[in-house]
């Protein structure tokens, strides 16, 4: 019971989104439908052609590549590799035939040099045909420019060869061989406007494993995705022999296949949107980046909010105050700043040059501070130690020039503290007194002059 109500689920989702496929992509030229398959009323069929424009999409193929194929819930799209071999070939052609599906075949160019018919069966019957370079080698992740230019220029010239030189009926798609991506081949294969094709899932087939395990593979992984392109080859018996059962299982669970075809200049490319180039592509509960690029988030509206004017960063605005206010937190102090008009201080004038009498030292203070001063100097030295004390200062005195120096002008002009302690005004007894204690090598240090030791 609960499996029949997911059952229906499943279609009734399946046919919501094959609705809204319908709305953007009935550009694109659509196959013929299964039902209008001659011989075989329940064949798979293609159900839609989908147009690519290799330069907008250089890279597909979640194997390798963030994006893959635009396709919807349940399209699988058919790839093989390294024909045509006629053994093979042929016959993978008559099983794609009996179901009426469209592939995409990547050719070698060394076997189409060998098999041009095969090349010419493949185009006949309506398939897409890209090309796998010239001698499929595995090393092209190794190469330098100038081989890989070799090996895809080759291959493409061997395949145009098996059709006349139609470039019409080759598609510029490619699969570097062995799946082996490196980025000169990449970037050279994008300069030529040939899309990189990797594949969404492989099914193992070039392996020594069983046609049943080739199935297997098959359908497990498409049921793991969902949807994508499947890489197959059509030179193997193993996959000659698993490709009826895979179809037959696409069929029946509800599969349908999707053919693709390059675009040209009067065939435009099928309308898509960014997103469908993601396997899962971002939803709105999923929000999900892949750093650094810019966050590709799903909004739910696209209605964006008026661009901020500088007024609504005011931090004055009245809504604010109005909201500190009732949350109490303190109203913010109106201030000038950041406003231009600053309040400008009062021009300072100028202090005057100060008169001479400013620092004269009145003659009754003078004499006080000297005899202050002598006291001072008295105690310090002691009655019976002040003359040779006395001699000592004036030899360090004379030890440093530069010391007495500095003190004579200071004291010649009356500025300088303690200057006044020195030099007595002319006339003064006591001062000359306390000069006249000075050693001849005192005096003349006070004088300016250097004394030799
Ligand atoms: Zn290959």
């Amino acid at each position: 019971m609960i499996a029949n109500v997911l059952v229906m689920i499943r279609k009734r989702s399946r046919t919501v989104i094959g609705a809204a496929l319908l709305g953007c992509c009935f550009m694109a030229p659509q196959a013929a439908p299964a039902a209008d398959c001659p011989g075989n009323p329940n064949a798979l069929g293609t159900s839609r052609t989908i147009v690519v424009d290799p330069r907008e999409h250089p890279r597909i193929g979640t194997m390798q590549y963030p994006e893959t194929l635009p396709l919807a819930d349940h399209e699988v799209v058919l790839t093989f590799d390294d024909g045509p071999l006629p053994k093979y070939s042929n016959q993978v052609l008559a099983i794609l035939a009996s179901q009426c599906v469209k592939a995409t075949f990547f050719t070698i160019g060394s076997q189409a040099r060998f098999n041009p018919e095969g090349v010419r069966k493949l185009i006949a019957a309506g398939h897409t045909v890209g090309t796998h370079s010239q001698n499929h080698p595995l090393t092209m992740n190794k190469m330098p420019l100038e081989k890989v230019r070799q090996e895809v220029d080759d291959g493409i010239a061997s395949t145009l060869a098996a059709l006349n030189g139609d470039k019409s009926k080759l598609a510029p798609f490619f699969r570097i061989p062995g799946l082996m991506r490196a980025e000169i081949p990449e970037a050279y294969l994008a300069s030529q406007g040939i899309q990189v094709w990797s594949a969404d899932f492989p099914a193992d087939d070039w392996r020594h494993i069983s046609p049943q395990r080739v199935y297997d593979l098959a359908i497990q992984r498409i049921e793991a995705k969902h949807k994508g392109i499947l890489l197959l080859h059509d030179i193997q018996p193993r996959t000659v022999a698993a490709l009826p059962r895979i179809l037959n299982t696409l069929r029946e669970r509800g599969y349908r296949i999707v053919h693709v075809v390059p675009a040209t200049a009067d065939r435009p490319a099928t309308p898509t949107q960014p997103q469908q180039w993601f396997m899962h592509p971002p939803t709105e509960t999923v929000a999900t980046t892949r750093w650094p690029r810019i966050p590709n988030f799903v909004f739910t509206a696209t209605r964006t909010l008026p661009a901020a004017v500088f007024a609504d960063l005011d931090w004055r605005d009245a809504d604010i105050l109005d909201h500190a206010q009732r949350a109490r937190v303190g109203v913010p102090v109106r201030t000038l700043w950041p406003q231009p008009q600053v309040a400008q201080l009062a021009p300072v004038s100028t202090l005057p040059i100060p008169a001479a009498d400013v620092f004269r030292v009145p003659e009754a203070l003078d004499l006080t501070l000297l005899a202050a001063n002598r006291r001072l100097t008295q105690r310090a030295a002691g009655p019976a130690a002040g003359a040779p004390r006395a001699q000592a200062i004036s030899a360090r005195q004379a030890r440093h020039p530069k010391q007495a120096a500095h003190q004579i002008p200071a004291a010649a002009h009356g500025g300088g503290h303690g200057a006044p302690l020195h030099v007595a005004p002319p006339g003064a007894s006591n001062a000359a007194v306390h000069v006249a204690k000075r050693s001849p090598r005192a005096e003349a240090s006070a004088a300016g002059k250097r004394v030799p030791d």
